[in-house]
């Protein structure tokens, strides 16, 4: 069985290449859900159409002896790093959580944020199309009692989430005239109400805050420069779920 989880985690970790490596800000839902499903995967050299058998995680890349079947050029090494990821991470939550509802709810919502935290990380953006059915999908799993919270806790969570975002993006902007904080951010943080216990948000907001902030001065951005904090938010969200 844990054979099986990786070997998933592998195809969904090289499924997430794609979803996130062919969105484009300027696409509608339906011109990206047709971007991610109709192309065949090209290389990025020689942009030919890969075989099936290369599109075959961790397995096409030690065959290919990681290079492209028809110009040669070298696969990076991220792409297999990648998928190992996603691969192990879904294997330690089946370790963890054995293989139920819950186990397989923590790994799809682990796939979604990670493929919204690179988007975000990319263009600076967290389409609505990915944080609105977040926020709607943690309100019927909590309205059909599929996890721990009710529907009240649901509610007051959005709008927690919300305000706790809002708030001071609004102070901010009356005192500067400048954007501090995208409206991205805030429908995210609300949508994570929706799944995180309520008590639980400001230790969200704070922690997502801090690594922010963290990340700020370990990469030493210039004070002009503007981070992107929907991966901050994602992964302290992910963090109070697991544990909560
Ligand atoms: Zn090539």
């Amino acid at each position: 069985m844990a054979v099986m989880v990786f070997c998933i985690g592998l195809a969904v970790g090289s499924f997430l290449q794609v979803a996130y490596s062919r969105y484009l800000p300027s696409q509608s839902l339906f011109a990206y859900l047709g971007a991610i499903s109709v192309p065949r995967s090209t290389c990025k050299n020689c942009h030919h159409s890969l075989y099936a058998w290369h599109l075959i995680p961790v397995l096409s890349w030690i065959m290919l002896g990681k290079r492209c079947y028809f110009c040669q050029h070298k696969i990076a090494f991220y792409y297999l790093f990648f998928e190992l990821f996603i691969a192990g991470l879904f294997l330690l939550i089946y370790l963890d959580k054995g293989l139920n509802f819950q186990s397989g709810l923590l790994m799809l919502l682990a796939a979604w944020f990670l493929v919204l935290a690179l988007i975000d990380f990319h263009h600076f953006l967290l389409p609505d199309f990915f944080t609105q059915p977040l926020m709607w999908a943690g309100l019927m799993m909590s309205y059909f009692n599929l996890c721990s919270l009710t529907i009240n806790d649901a509610l007051t969570g959005i709008f927690y989430g919300y305000l706790m975002l809002k708030l001071p993006a609004f102070c901010y902007f009356c005192l500067t005239k400048r954007i501090g904080l995208g409206d991205g951010d805030i429908k995210l943080a609300a949508a994570l109400g929706a799944w995180v216990p309520y008590q639980f948000m400001p230790i969200l907001v704070i922690m997502a805050s801090l690594l922010g902030i963290l990340y700020f001065i370990v990469a030493k951005c210039r004070t002009s420069m503007h981070i992107a904090f929907g991966p901050f938010l994602l992964l302290s969200g992910y963090l109070m779920l697991y544990l909560f």
